[in-house]
């Protein structure tokens, strides 16, 4: 790819509507931008959300796709990774997927930028109708804007195992950060998708002694994958809400699990999540994407007679993503085994389709 070249990407014109290949001219990378191949591209459930029209901060055209691996092609001017390390065209790099200000109240202030005042994302509230176009994951290159932190990664990684680590896997780290598990915690993670996987692995290296996963009967491969990298799981198709109580009760010698992590991604397991988790422990709920409307909760039974945290969590930061990258290349769980399709970039209509089907755990497409 050379300058004055245009390169593929697959573009959101209109919601519920198939992405429209489209070709834009490649830009030229300005000082601190990363103009990156797209080497593998993940394939997100709340892409659904977006392409379907739920997420209320989607501005159109848009191409899109949040989650990335790719290698340099060029930079503007010496740009370095997290580590001080200059980049070259050819390395292979992650990116953040946000793009954070580093100034307000927020980034400067609180130390979290996943709330910063003016973030932006890849694939999600970056359009691309203007220069440099190329601001989303569906395509052959992705403008990294100087914002965004860059981590060089070894040469023999396989980028497609590394793409969850960007979303699922740096939001997980975020999870299990905040919801602060203890060595010798029984944590139960609802919803056994990237997410729920990879909060479960987190959760193991903070020390839990158990992590329960529970799936539906949808769920049956991803509860395996969660037994493979060391979970109990249930099919809550199987056992009723009062028996897979029970079972947790009588895993933990009657109290409960320390920590419950609603990572279904809806309003609706939430109040399950508040009645399994132990006095004095956390639900956290992770992967809300969109608005979900009201859930009930007794005041008095479920949180105050329990010192209950009810914990929020919204995307990551950097420090999460630089997380799950190392996770995934420690070669401790069998992450590979998540990437279940491997699809070219023209066919991310497809792509989206076998996902909405509920087919495999982690689609990847992968531009050429
Ligand atoms: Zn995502
Ligand atoms: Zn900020």
């Amino acid at each position: 790819m050379t300058a004055n070249a245009s390169a593929l990407a697959m573009v959101l014109e209109d919601f519920s509507k198939p992405l429209v290949p489209t070709q834009y001219p490649i830009p030229e990378p300005e000082p601190g931008a990363v103009l990156a191949q797209v080497t593998a591209a993940g394939i997100c459930g709340s892409d659904l959300d977006i392409t379907g029209g739920l997420d209320p901060r989607i501005e159109l055209p848009l191409i899109v796709g949040h989650e990335g691996v790719g290698r340099v092609i060029a930079t503007g001017g010496d740009k370095r990774d997290m580590f001080g390390e200059l980049l070259q065209p050819g390395d292979k790099i992650v990116w953040h997927r946000a793009v954070t200000c580093g100034r307000c109240y927020y980034c400067a202030v609180k130390r979290q930028a996943s709330l910063c005042m003016y973030r932006k994302v890849y694939g999600i509230t970056l359009p691309c109708a203007d220069p440099p176009h190329f601001n989303g994951c569906y395509a052959e290159v992705l403008y990294v804007r100087p914002q965004s932190e860059i981590l060089k990664l070894p040469d023999n990684v396989d980028e497609a195992i590394l793409v969850s680590a960007t979303c699922s896997g740096a939001t997980a780290a975020h999870a299990i950060e905040l919801a602060d598990v203890q060595i010798g915690d029984t944590v139960v993670v609802l919803g056994p998708g990237p997410l729920g996987i990879y909060c479960a692995a987190f959760a193991m290296e903070r020390g839990a002694s158990q992590v329960i996963t529970f799936g539906t009967r949808d769920d049956l491969a991803r509860m395996k994958l969660a037994e493979a990298f060391g979970c109990t799981s249930v099919n809550i198709h199987a056992v009723d809400a009062a028996e897979r109580k029970q079972m947790v009760l009588d895993m933990t010698h009657g109290i409960g699990p320390d920590v419950v992590i609603d990572a279904a991604g809806t309003r609706h397991t939430v109040p399950e999540a508040i009645d399994l988790a132990a006095r004095g422990g956390t639900v956290s709920v992770v992967g809300v994407a969109v608005p979900q409307g009201e859930t009930p909760i007794a005041i008095y039974e479920d949180i105050s007679l329990k010192n209950l945290r009810l914990q929020g969590v919204w995307v990551s930061d950097a420090r999460h993503m630089y997380q799950a990258v190392q996770l995934a290349l420690s070669g401790k769980y069998p992450m590979a085994e998540m990437v279940t399709h491997r699809l070219p970039l023209q066919e991310a209509n497809e792509a989206l389709a076998a996902l909405e089907r509920r087919e495999g755990m982690k689609i990847v497409l992968t531009p050429q």
